[in-house]
């Protein structure tokens, strides 16, 4: 292993202590297919543990002051800075995607960690008026807990911020489940928040599978709050064992997401905005572009600049600085986006470009590679259409009018990001209001969120809470209603 990674095998990190726990398994770089360190495979009894910890240090956290608290969090914010371009070389080793994109990613680390410093000097409450005489009443946002944090692989250190940071500056305790694929961003954190002088026990990691240390953190009854980026099936059932236990719980769980290029659109800026939102982490976002709904009218103009720039896109390992588009994260992931490309064959789409697994040149890399892939007189109820593939696919469907833009939109169980390609300011305005997602963009691709707005969607996407912004903090915190006589 390089030597930018100090150890061949992680430990769990519970009550400030670096603990062993076995078995193990191997990770590998998608990239090469190399071995790169070795995860435990904890299961209740490391959760236990973890909690037990967490409970133990939420109660002393919970009462230092809520300025102090984003102390912690601001060094976080300079150690993550100073070390960001090893983050981003070991965030691409894991995970493969390209290693400008693994800076990004670290940076969007750095910005939530700074933004979240500055909401623990804002943790705002109210006061109201009351009804009555001689009588105050104010609110306030308090602390649920312990929490606990179930994290996806395409973003293992941004998305652990976004929820790590405003529970801790909220004053709960964390009980952190990375997966498994990429567990070296969360080695790393963790290390970062205990030089920060984060006290021991305020944050948790334990590593294993969803099966079993996700599933003993959900049925846990000290944990108050469960937050979980991941797939559909998955936090559908978590939602409903925590809705058996009344326990809060917040999900993000993908998207289907639309790019709307319109007849008025400027087909240079709408195609490259396509092919990043479409192909840069290859596909592998929950805002990943994967429908273009195209005015039938510039349908074929489109289809040509798209072609030229997806034939320009160099693939490969992302630690090399001429490759734009890196691997797919394991070989299930690849299989697939390999049976979604049949069917898109079988369901009557016309294949454009891609298709199929993609080999270097120069001999096989060892990893998982597959070619950007276009697919265009796609219908809105294609499967291909309907469902995430969570890979470097889209398709095209053609409409005859803005109306039908926006109703093919929304025709799909999820609703987390879109973007409409037009200059006339009426549809700008139509579509931010009309577009049933939780995102909209205009004149830019679907994916790139802000750590600054809320980030999360409507329907099969989530149950109506988000990560980052300051409503995250809605997730980490209880209301308390207070009344002063005097
Ligand atoms: N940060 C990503 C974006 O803005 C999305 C995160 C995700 O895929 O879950 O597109």
């Amino acid at each position: 292993m390089t030597t930018i990674l100090q150890t061949d095998k992680l430990k769990n990190f519970i009550a400030g202590e670096w603990q062993e726990a076995n078995p193990t398994v191997a990770v590998h770089n998608p990239a090469t297919g190399q071995e790169i360190v070795h995860v435990p495979l904890s299961g209740k009894t490391e959760v236990d543990q973890a909690v037990e910890a967490a409970k133990q240090a939420q109660k002393d956290w919970s009462l230092v002051p809520a300025p102090q608290r984003a102390e912690v969090l601001y060094q976080v914010g300079i150690l993550m800075k100073e070390r960001k371009e090893m983050l981003s070389q070991l965030l691409t080793m894991e995970n493969g995607k390209v290693l400008e994109e693994a800076r990004g990613e670290v940076q969007e680390g750095i910005d939530m960690a700074f933004y979240m410093a500055g909401e623990g000097r804002r943790l705002f409450g109210q006061t109201t008026p009351a009804e009555l005489k001689d009588k105050f009443a104010m609110s306030q946002r308090c602390p649920v807990g312990v929490v606990g944090i179930i994290t996806p692989w395409n973003f293992p250190i941004a998305i652990a911020t976004w929820k790590s940071f405003p529970a801790i500056v909220a004053g709960n305790a964390v009980v952190w489940k990375p997966a498994t694929e990429t567990p070296i961003m969360a080695y790393e954190l963790a290390k970062i928040f205990a030089e920060a002088g984060l006290p021991k026990g305020v944050l948790n990691v334990v590593f294993g599978s969803g099966a079993s240390v996700g599933d003993a953190m959900v049925h846990h009854e000290a944990i108050r709050v469960i937050s979980f980026t991941g797939s559909n099936d998955t936090g559908r059932d978590i939602a409903a064992s925590c809705g058996r236990q009344l326990k809060k719980v917040s999900l993000e769980m993908g998207g289907k997401n639309a790019v709307i290029v319109m007849d008025d659109a400027d087909l240079d800026l709408a195609a490259e905005g396509i092919i990043w939102s479409a192909f840069g982490t290859s596909g592998q976002r929950c805002t990943a572009c994967s429908r273009v709904i195209v005015h039938e009218k510039v349908k074929q103009q489109l289809e040509e600049r798209l072609l030229m720039k997806v034939e320009e896109l160099t693939i490969g390992n992302g630690l090399d600085k001429t490759v734009q588009v890196g691997p797919i994260i394991n070989r299930q992931g690849l299989e697939k986006i390999k049976k979604y490309v049949q069917l898109g064959k079988e369901e009557g789409a016309t294949l454009l470009a891609g298709g199929e697994e993609w080999s270097s040149k120069d001999g096989d890399l060892g990893g998982y590679f597959f070619a950007p892939t276009i697919f265009t007189d796609a219908t809105a109820s294609m499967r291909i259409a309907q469902e995430e593939i969570f890979g470097p696919v889209v398709s095209l469907i053609s409409v005859t009018d803005f109306d039908e833009a926006i109703e093919v939109n929304n025709q799909v169980a999820y609703g987390l990001s879109s973007s409409i390609f037009t200059k006339d300011v009426n549809r700008v305005f139509r579509a931010q209001r009309d577009l049933d997602t939780g995102i909209v963009y205009v004149n830019a691709g679907t994916t790139g969120a802000e750590i600054h707005l809320p980030f999360g969607g409507t329907k099969g996407t989530g149950n109506g809470h988000r990560d980052s912004g300051v409503q995250a903090l809605d997730v980490f915190t209880e209301w308390k209603a207070i009344y002063v006589d005097f």
